[in-house]
Formats: C-alpha cells, sequence, structure tokens
C-alpha cells in the first residue's frame, strides 16, 4: 500500500479549472437570495419572507405554499431534481435526507411536487441522531424546521433548506435552534442597549468572520494509513527530519496542486454565496487557511459547514485528503478556527468599533466592557464550548491557546479602562463630564489606529473592532460558541440595562452618568480576566489558579459546567436552553468523547497486532538469517560481525514487547470503561485510564519504525504524507 501510494503521488500534476467568469457573476448563482425571491415570488409572499428573517415573525400556510412553489420552480430551473432539509445534528456534522419532487398522482401520472409542508416541516427517522436521552424520555420523534433566515441553494442537483432539528415536544436536537434562540436573545437585549445611544435601532446582529485551517494530505497516502482514514489523525509516525524548524511553508509559495484545488473550492464557494476572500499557507507543512468577509452569525455558521463539506468534495476530485482534525499530526502545528465575532446594528453600525463622536465612543466601550464582564463571569462556560476530544489535544500544547480563558485588549485600551475606573460614584461635576469626554472616551479612535500590538497567545483578543475567539477547533461547528457567546452577552446586557435604569429613575442620574457609574463597577469587577502576558507560559497558569479562573484541561472536566445551577439559570432567563436541553447536550458531547477515544483505541490495535508486530517480525527473522549465516561461515569470530544486528534485535524486542503489553490492557481498560453505568463515567475513564495507553504505545511504535528496515516498514512516514509536491 505504502509504496504503491507513495508512487501514486509521485506522478501526479495539477488538475487546472478554468475560471472565464468572474468572481462576482458568479456570487449566490445557486442560492436562492433576495434577487431570486423578487423574482420567483408574489409580491406578498416577499414581503412575509422578508419579515420572518428580520422579526422573526410566522408564516402561515398559504404563503408557505407560495414560497415553495416559488422556491421549486427557481430550482428546476437550475436543474435540480431533488430537495432537502440539511440541518446539523449534534454528531457535529450536517446531514440530509434526499426527496425526489418527483411524484404520481393517483392516476399514474408524474408530477413534480413541493408544496408549504415539504418546505416547512419533515420528518427523518430521528432515532439514528444523537439526542442525549431527550427522546427515550418523552417519546417523541424529531423533526426539522425551515429556518428563513438562512435561504435556500442548490448543490449539484439538489434544493437544500437550512433547517433546525427538535424533538416534538420541542427540544433541540441540533445545534443550529440553540443558537438561533442565542441571537435571538441578544438581538432584544442589545437593541435595548443601543437604543440608549440611537433611538433608530430596531435590530442587533451578531456577526462572525472564521477562519478555517486545515491540512492537505494526498489522497492516495491518506488510504494508505488506516488511522488518517477513520480518526483522522495519525496515532503514529516518528517525526520527518523536517518539520516546520525553518519557516519556510508560512506565506510561502502555494504548491500548484494546491492552488488548483484552492480556485476550484473558490469557484463553488462563489456559486453557494460563501464570501471566501483570503487563503494562504499556515504554519505547518501542508497546512493551509481560507477565510471569508464576515457575514450574520447563523448564515456564517451554516457557510462554515457547508464550505467544509465541499472542500472534501473538491478535495477529492484534486486526489487530496482534506484534514480538519485538530492535531493531525504530531510535533508539527495543528488547526484551529478563529472566531471574529461583533455585534452589528440595523442601521450599519459596529458596536465594538469607536466612532467619530465621544457619543460613539461611550457606546464602543459600553459594548466593550459589557463583553468582559461576560466572559469574565462565564469564562468556564465558553471553555465548555470548545471542549472535544480532539480539540484537547491542541488547547494549551503552546501552539494554541490555553484551557484558561482570559481578554486580551491591549495597553493603550487597558490606560483607557484604568482612567474610566476612576470616575466619581454618583453625579459627575460639569468639569468631569468634559474631561472624560474630551481627554479618555474622545482619544479612543487615534488610540485604535494605531494599535498594532496583538498579543498571539490570548484566547479571546480585542482586535480593533471585533473580538476573535481563538481557541475553538478545526473541526467543530462554529455554532456552539457562538451559542454560548452571544448568550452570556445577551444576559449581560439585560443586567446592564436593568443597573443604568435604576440610576436613571431612582437617583435621577442623566444617562451618561449612568452609564459611566455602572461601567465604573464592571471595571473594577471584572480585572481578572484581563491579560496580556504569555498564555502559553507556565506562570500563567499559576497566576491563573490565584485569580481563580477555569483551567479544565481535558474535555470531561469542560463539559461538568454546562449544568451548573448558574448555567441553567443564565439559559433559563434568555430562552436559549433548558435545563433539560443542557443535560441532554452534555450527554451527547460526553458520548461523542467516548467514541472517539474507542475508535482511536480499536484502530491502534489494529496497527499494532496487524499491521507493525508482523512488520517486526519479518525484519527480526532478516537479521536472524543474517545473524545465522554469518555463525556458519565464520564460526566463533562471528560476534565481532554480529553485535549490531544483535543489538537492534534486543532494542526492537523491547518495544514489541512493551507495545504489546500495553495495547491488552488498554482493551481491557475500555472493556472495564463500556460497562461503567453513565456515560459521564465512562468519558471520566476513557479520559483517565486509557487515552494516556495511546500515546505510551506510540513512543514504542515510533521507536520501530526508527529500527526497522524502511522496504520493510508498512505505514506510510510523515515524510511522505507532510510534503505535496
Ligand atoms: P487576522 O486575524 O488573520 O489578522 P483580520 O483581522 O483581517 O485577520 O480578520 C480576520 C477575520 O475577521 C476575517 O474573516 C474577517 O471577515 C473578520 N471580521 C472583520 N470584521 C469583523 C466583524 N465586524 N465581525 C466579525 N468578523 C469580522
Ligand atoms: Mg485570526
Amino acid at each position: 500500500m505504502r509504496f504503491k501510494a507513495v508512487t501514486e503521488s509521485n506522478n501526479r500534476t495539477p488538475f487546472v479549472i478554468s475560471e472565464m467568469e468572474r468572481r462576482s457573476t458568479l456570487f449566490g448563482k445557486h442560492v436562492f437570495n433576495d434577487e431570486k425571491m423578487l423574482q420567483f415570488l408574489t409580491r406578498d409572499a416577499y414581503d412575509k419572507v422578508q419579515a420572518a428573517i428580520f422579526s422573526g415573525s410566522k408564516i402561515d400556510r398559504k404563503i408557505a405554499d407560495q414560497v415553495a412553489e416559488g422556491m421549486k420552480a427557481w430550482a428546476m430551473s437550475m436543474g435540480a431534481t431533488h430537495y432537502t432539509h440539511w440541518f446539523q445534528p449534534l454528531t457535529g456534522s450536517t446531514a440530509e435526507k434526499h426527496d425526489a419532487f418527483f411524484d404520481l398522482q393517483e392516476n399514474g401520472r408524474a408530477m413534480e411536487k413541493f408544496g408549504g409542508s415539504q418546505l416547512v416541516q419533515q420528518e427523518p427517522d430521528a432515532s439514528s441522531f444523537p439526542s442525549g436521552g431527550i427522546r427515550n424520555t418523552f417519546e417523541a420523534r424529531g423533526y426539522t424546521a425551515w429556518d428563513p433566515t438562512s435561504p435556500a441553494f442548490i448543490y449539484k442537483t439538489t434544493l437544500c433548506i437550512p433547517t433546525i432539528f427538535v424533538a416534538y415536544t420541542g427540544e433541540a436536537l441540533d445545534n443550529k435552534a440553540p443558537l438561533l434562540r442565542a441571537l435571538n436573545a441578544v438581538d432584544e437585549a442589545a437593541t435595548a442597549v443601543a437604543q440608549y445611544f440611537d433611538k433608530n435601532v430596531k435590530k442587533v446582529y451578531a456577526t462572525l468572520g472564521w477562519e478555517q485551517e486545515y491540512f492537505l494530505i494526498d489522497k492516495a497516502l491518506a488510504k494508505s494509513r488506516p488511522d488518517i482514514l477513520i480518526t483522522g489523525r495519525t496515532l503514529l509516525g516518528s517525526s520527518a527530519a523536517k518539520g516546520q524548524q525553518l519557516d519556510d511553508h508560512y506565506f510561502g509559495v502555494i504548491p500548484s496542486r494546491v492552488l488548483a484545488f484552492m480556485s476550484e473550492l473558490e469557484k463553488e464557494s462563489m456559486l453557494l454565496g460563501i464570501p471566501v476572500k483570503t487563503r494562504h499557507n499556515e504554519v505547518a507543512p501542508n497546512q493551509f487557511e481560507v477565510a471569508p468577509v464576515y457575514e450574520e452569525a447563523n448564515l456564517s455558521v451554516d457557510h462554515n459547514l457547508l464550505l467544509m463539506d465541499i472542500m472534501e468534495e473538491v478535495a477529492d476530485r484534486h486526489n487530496f485528503k482534506v484534514l480538519f482534525h485538530e492535531k493531525p499530526f504530531a510535533g508539527i502545528n495543528g488547526s484551529g478556527k478563529h472566531n471574529n465575532w461583533s455585534l452589528s446594528t440595523d442601521t450599519g453600525v459596529n458596536l465594538l468599533s469607536p466612532g467619530s463622536t465621544p457619543m460613539k465612543n461611550l457606546q464602543f466601550l459600553t459594548f466593550f466592557v459589557n463583553t468582559i464582564k461576560a466572559v469574565d463571569r462565564y469564562e468556564e462556560l465558553l471553555r465548555s464550548s470548545i471542549a472535544s476530544a480532539s480539540n484537547d489535544h491542541r488547547l494549551g500544547s503552546n501552539e494554541a491557546p490555553p484551557a484558561i480563558i482570559s481578554i486580551f485588549i491591549g495597553q493603550q485600551l487597558a490606560d483607557v479602562l484604568d482612567e474610566l475606573e476612576g470616575v466619581s460614584k454618583g453625579k459627575l461635576s460639569p468639569q468631569e463630564k468634559t474631561e472624560l469626554k474630551l481627554n479618555v472616551v474622545g482619544k479612543i479612535p487615534e488610540i485604535l489606529l494605531d494599535n498594532t500590538d496583538r498579543n498571539r497567545t490570548s484566547p479571546f483578543a480585542f482586535t480593533g473592532n471585533k473580538f476573535e475567539m481563538r481557541g475553538v477547533g478545526a473541526k467543530m461547528n462554529c455554532g456552539k460558541p457562538m451559542t454560548v457567546l452571544n448568550t452570556i452577552m445577551a444576559n449581560q446586557l439585560k443586567e446592564f440595562k436593568k443597573e443604568v435604569d435604576a440610576l436613571i429613575d431612582k437617583k435621577s442620574l442623566k444617562k451618561d452618568e449612568a452609564v459611566f457609574n455602572v461601567l465604573r463597577e464592571y471595571i473594577k469587577t471584572s480585572k481578572r480576566i484581563r491579560f496580556d502576558g504569555d498564555g502559553y507560559s507556565f506562570n500563567w497558569q499559576e497566576e491563573a489558579r490565584n485569580r481563580k479562573l477555569s483551567n479544565n484541561k481535558n474535555t470531561p472536566e469542560a463539559l461538568q459546567v454546562l449544568t451548573s445551577k448558574e448555567s441553567e439559570e443564565l439559559f433559563a432567563n434568555t430562552g436559549v436552553m433548558s435545563a433539560i436541553e443542557l443535560k441532554a447536550h452534555q450527554e451527547v458531547e460526553l458520548g461523542n468523547y467516548v467514541h472517539h477515544i474507542q475508535i482511536e483505541g480499536r484502530i491502534l490495535r489494529e496497527l499494532v497486532y496487524n499491521y507493525i508486530v508482523p512488520a517486526a517480525v519479518r525484519y527480526q527473522n532478516e537479521l536472524l538469517e543474517n545473524i545465522g549465516g554469518l555463525k556458519e561461515v565464520y564460526g566463533a569470530a562471528h560476534k565481532s560481525f554480529t553485535e549490531p544486528q544483535l543489538n537492534i534485535l534486543e532494542s526492537m524486542a523491547e518495544h514489541m514487547v512493551a507495545a504489546k503489553k500495553l495495547t491488552d490492557k488498554m482493551i481491557e481498560a475500555m472493556e472495564r470503561a463500556d460497562n461503567m453505568g453513565t456515560v459521564a463515567k465512562k468519558a471520566q475513564s476513557y479520559c483517565n485510564g486509557i487515552k494516556p495507553f495511546l500515546t505510551e504505545i506510540r513512543t514504542h511504535l515510533d521507536g520501530l519504525e526508527k529500527l526497522i528496515s524502511d522496504d520493510l516498514w508498512p505505514l506510510t512516514k510523515y515524510r511522505e504524507l507532510l510534503f505535496i509536491k
């Protein structure tokens, strides 16, 4: 397998597609967007859909029928034959169930059918999707329901309709339903606060711009490794002589095969309305990044998931396998997905961007400080939203932010907050107000313009007009961290509004005085979350402990907070998730964690027993035959010739014995863990009792790779996998 794959990969040529059409004319061609709605819907239906998008109003059955009719006409004019509800079950990926438009009438004649009821609701066989016990408890089935805020699109010959996936009793069985609720909550809370500064604001959108990192491996090479194929990462492999130490890949020339892949990917993205914009090499060999222009958060999440789906297909056409795993190779950087986040009004104002007047800057400070306060209070919950078995390999391993959440804001904004902390309590004198407006709040825009200092080790950094969440895993649905971030922000802004209103009503403070007063307290009480130093350093771990910040290093630990009293209250107050849903989502995540490591353990067992030990035995036999031969020819004198061979035999034997023993022990431990009563206990035991075996066994296998003759080594090596020609 290995040598055939290497030969195959050496003979590849780039598969260049023609790019005759301009990107801007391709953009959104396969999307049922505003332009198509105007063409294919009646004015009434168009207005009702727009109202539903803007204010969440209901679409009645008659209108749904009209929308479906228009959508069908458009889709069929584009050559679509099927439709599907496209949804995001808790497995982390996307799911779809295709139905043909084609149907038979009672008289046996063929027709194309797609009505309001098919558009609005579908019933996939929910029993095969994880539900964390929700369906068992309620004996309810699940259904998918149309999300009109994310436009339908055509992929290949299928009309895809973005939907939520919920149980008949209403509980979310997916990642989208909670996200939509969180976006709704933050819209309500942020609009109320934004109206302090501008009465015209009617809606606030969360915005998200992700940066997706990934690896590309030759398809034949990837297929030659069962671990990559099944688990998405290498479970063994001795480091290549050349890794990323020369730093020659980052922003280097993109290899031509990869460039051809990227061009086609970008073309497909354009057709689907995904506004991808940047592409470049990343730090590790064969690692790359793609990032779009930011969008409304729900749409952006959909676009990220859709992009990951298309990437796999386009990669396949270019004879690549794309790896989204957070840590596919030991010893070189893994992949993340930075989530750039902000809040934006329907009047076009970025609430985390300083403005040109003191009033606009006070608005900026309000949202800025409230974000800090929200993250300070719920740092552990934010950490839980990026927990997964594969991301555990990356967080805190000196290439990605630590498992401790902290905020970087830069020295200059820290100085502004320090000054605000000194604001008097209660009413402000006219001089103090002028001083504040001119010299503190008024100065912010200049400051940010030359604020280029960027701390790359911070998990939550302010970058001029947005926050950047850096601990998100490459493989993850960013809907999860976006749900938590927008929920805690909604909750925070609600409390802020209450406090400010109380000061205005009861203490008769002016609005700006009240805002200054509340912000001052927030600045004082949220200091522990601010950290501008080196997040990778050991000292920070100690310092964070003193500050009582959480440092949950693995997924089972990190997920516990989901069902704490405080979390339950937060999600209930904001209407984002019920206690039942939180418990169910926690169970599903824990279950995912267990399965992930269980599969790795099983694959590793196969590799040890069926690949590595047999190869080692073959090499042993070669050496033994050689030693025997030398002994026959030279008699007692053979010893001076056979010492190296004997040494190798001994070292090999040590590794083989250890690898086999540890593998057997791991399998026994897995059997014990699988019999445990609760998924929480299983997860604990996979984390502490099984995961360490994977690392230990690997060291022995990597030891064997260094000893065994190259022509007998069965698995494609790092140096072959990692350098695309
Ligand atoms: P980098 O972090 O690599 O230095 P940039 O600062 O240029 O890159 O931006 C990174 C990402 O931030 C882009 O994907 C961009 O779309 C996104 N972004 C920019 N402004 C906003 C915003 N207001 N809200 C959300 N994302 C944003
Ligand atoms: Mg970034």
